[in-house]
């Protein structure tokens, strides 16, 4: 396949930046580029070779050396505000904290306050409906662009198609779209609870800064967080090679920078085999863990 470039270099692409390479890499950079996307992923069904699609990359641990497969980036960016209307449209790979932060010092518009300091790109924040104290992206969400995979139509998708739920989305579900852009009403205060906590503070003095995505696993249920029962089977600070659970947040998984992707699972394993023996109960991945399907 022309397009593709080999055996890439792709540890600087997930925030966790242990080493890694992809097979295979193609870079989507413009429009133009899109039609390209299609007859890659054409081409990879055809020999039946995998697909990743990587954004900001702050929610996804490598867990290989090499990628058996294509790995898709986007950097596709650009982005409109309308002060008249409220209509923000954006490209996918824009990062949604730049955004929100830029909507209140240019703009005076501060109902994406929430998003000040969040990591990642409006593609990974519509794929997984990332949320912050509250405010959820599908709260103000009309649509997204995307194309589909299958057919290689370029096709808009409404909110009511877009079946958001905690942490997902139709996209996340289906798995067969590339996201291009998406548009959102921003005239009216959407919040799914009010919260008083002050989020820029929560992230400079709650959360460790470095090589993370952010809370790795999901809260089991309101009353019991994931952090809480790492802290109560010692594995607070705890370290294997480059990985460690931060001191100051319990779960957020961390690479020092020397380790490799083994060094994380086995840190994973261990808090899950701890907490599953301690408390009964089984601790599930926030961050997606991506393997050489076999
Ligand atoms: C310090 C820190 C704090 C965090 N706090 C929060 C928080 O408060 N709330 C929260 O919700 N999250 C939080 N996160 C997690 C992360 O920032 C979000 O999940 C974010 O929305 C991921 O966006 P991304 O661009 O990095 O996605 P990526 O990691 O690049 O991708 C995520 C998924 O989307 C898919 N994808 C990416 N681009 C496309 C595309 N163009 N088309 C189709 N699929 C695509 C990928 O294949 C992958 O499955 C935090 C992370 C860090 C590092």
């Amino acid at each position: 396949m022309k397009y593709l470039e080999k055996n890439k270099n792709i540890t600087e692409f997930s925030n966790f930046r242990t080493p890694a390479r992809a097979k295979y890499f193609f870079e989507v950079s413009s429009r133009s580029d899109i039609e390209k996307v299609y007859q890659i992923c054409a081409w990879a069904k055809s020999e039946g070779v995998s697909i990743l699609f990587i954004s900001g990359g702050t929610n996804m641990l490598f867990a290989f050396e090499e990628y058996d497969g294509v790995v898709i980036r986007n950097v596709l960016v650009w982005w409109n505000y309308d002060s008249e209307t409220h209509i923000l449209e954006t490209c996918s790979a824009e990062s949604i904290w730049e955004i929100a932060e830029d909507l209140e010092k240019k703009h005076n518009q501060d109902l994406w306050h929430r998003f000040i300091w969040l990591p990642g790109s409006i593609a990974g924040a519509v794929y997984g409906n990332a949320w912050c104290f509250g405010l959820e992206t599908e709260n103000n969400f009309v649509s997204c662009e995307v194309l589909n995979l299958e057919t290689g139509a370029i096709e808009i998708i409404l909110k009511e198609n877009m079946w958001f739920s905690y942490r997902s989305s139709r996209l996340k579900e289906e798995k067969k779209y590339f996201i291009i852009s998406a548009c959102f009403d921003l005239s009216e205060k959407v919040e799914k609870y009010h919260s008083d906590v002050d989020n820029i503070d929560f992230r400079e003095n709650k959360q460790p800064n470095g090589m993370s995505c952010g809370s790795f696993f999901k809260n089991p249920s309101r009353e019991q967080s994931a952090w809480y029962l790492i802290e109560q089977v010692w594995l607070k600070g705890y370290k294997i090679g480059g990985a460690y659970f931060s001191e100051k947040h319990a779960n957020f998984l961390m690479h020092d920078g020397q380790g490799v992707f083994g060094d994380m699972i086995d840190l994973i394993k261990l808090a899950q085999s701890k907490v599953r023996v301690k408390f009964n109960i089984e601790l599930e991945n926030e961050v997606q863990i991506i393997t050489n399907k076999k």
